[in-house]
């Protein structure tokens, strides 16, 4: 028995509630053990993990390639810097980029980083090769748009709770309502260079654009000579049934930003994807980071783009897809409103006459399934790539308990 297993979950909410900033507001389950879906709390209550770390868990928790690729790599070397070579990174660029079919890879850490990054090679590239003014670089984005929480980024959120009184916010970006391409069309300028969008929106509760968007949305880029930046951070790395969501539709974005399910829920990976001529603006010196690239970082991500070369984890989630749709679809009427699927990932919208997404979502975890709310009345559902059919039903099944309970 552990040292921890006499002590109760409030225990460990309490102290964190005194000692770490509030800048969650997480359920009441505190996690000590996890193992493939499972996870399991300090008083050895067990949940299904149909959350995922928001896709950064989508080959479950620690798997067994992951945590032997981490293992051997901490007997050899952690951290290098980027002042010296490894013998790691190198390999794991080359594996990715053939993956995500680039040229070039540039490693960081987080999310935010790695849309900072795209952002800046954008702009440089705008400048460099496209002949724009400089200091007049203009970004379109997306309504509704979630790409992390630096200053920059929150600056063109429109999301209050993230964007509100962190000013003043960083100028260059307009923002059109997602999935319109007339839209789009309409806020180019001559200082446009890059249109940065979810190839689906996860944190908006998995809004899915209609058909042809993506497809429109590439040609309309090569037209005018804009970068199209796909953020697959949470779309992708097998998620929605394909290694990347563009890929749904053949659509090949310009730059990639990839972060999540890269790291195999052991480590922070992050990392931009693009050809050369788009990534060689970036010369030594004009962006860096003293983790990104790290060896322990390299080897995990790239034990993440071994379990994605086979196709299996993909193939997996698109086989899933319909009877998740199935699944979710039957509760419709019975406190399900709305459900989009794509691959292994839901946003559920339930009645909110019944109860907001964050009663459901605890009451689910009362009843042993952990997921997220947001924007309300949505409930997004992103179990890891490996779950079977029948463990799907146990989270469809759950949902359908907790929402009888409240009608
Ligand atoms: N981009 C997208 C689409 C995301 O969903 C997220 C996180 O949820 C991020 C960027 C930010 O990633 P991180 O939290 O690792 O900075």
């Amino acid at each position: 028995m552990t040292a921890t297993a006499t002590l109760s979950n409030q225990t460990f909410i309490d102290l964190e509630d005194q000692v770490a900033a509030h800048n969650y507001s997480p359920l009441p389950v505190v996690v000590s053990e996890a193992e493939g879906i499972w996870v399991t709390d300090v008083e050895g209550n067990r949940y299904l993990d149909a959350l995922s770390g928001y896709s950064a868990l989508n080959f479950g928790h620690r798997h067994p390639d992951l945590v032997a690729a981490a293992k051997a790599q901490l007997d050899r070397s952690t951290l290098t810097s980027r002042a010296f070579h490894n013998d790691q990174l190198g390999p794991f660029c080359r594996d990715l980029a053939a993956l995500v079919g680039k040229d070039m890879i540039l490693p960081m850490n987080t999310g935010a980083e790695a849309v900072e990054t795209a952002i800046k090679i954008a702009r440089k590239w705008g400048y460099q090769k496209k002949g724009v003014a400089d200091g007049q670089a203009h970004i379109i984005v997306m309504d509704g748009n979630f790409h992390g929480r630096t200053t920059t980024i929150v600056s063109f959120s429109d999301d209050p709770e993230a964007h509100d009184e962190y000013g003043p916010y960083t100028p260059g970006f307009g923002a059109v309502p997602y999935g319109d391409l007339a839209a789009i069309e309409g806020a180019i300028t001559e200082h446009t260079v890059a249109v940065l969008v979810e190839p689906i929106q996860g944190e908006q509760g998995v809004q899915i654009p209609k058909e042809g968007f993506l497809p429109g949305l590439r040609e309309l880029c090569t037209e005018r000579n804009l970068l199209m930046i796909a953020d697959e951070i949470q779309s992708g790395l097998g998620r929605t049934g394909t290694t990347l969501a563009c890929g749904y539709e053949g659509v090949e974005a310009d730059l990639y930003t990839l972060g999540k399910a890269l790291g195999g829920g052991i480590v922070p990976v992050s990392a931009v994807a693009g050809d050369v001529e788009v990534m060689d603006v970036i010369q030594p010196g004009t962006h860096g980071s003293t983790f990104g690239g790290n060896p322990l970082a390299a080897a995990v991500g790239h034990a993440v783009v071994k379990l994605l070369e086979t196709g299996e984890h993909q193939g997996h989630a698109a086989e899933l897809e319909p009877v998740f749709r199935e699944q979710l679809e039957a509760l419709i009427g019975k406190g399900v409103v709305t459900v989009r699927v794509r691959g292994l990932w839901a946003g559920v919208d339930i009645d909110p006459e019944l109860m907001t997404g964050k009663a459901a979502c605890k009451a689910l975890a009362k009843k042993g399934v952990l997921a997220k709310d947001t924007h309300g009345s949505t409930i997004r559902l992103a179990p890891p790539l490996t779950i079977t059919a029948e463990e799907l039903s146990i989270i469809t099944d759950t949902l359908a308990e907790v929402l009888a309970g409240a009608a």
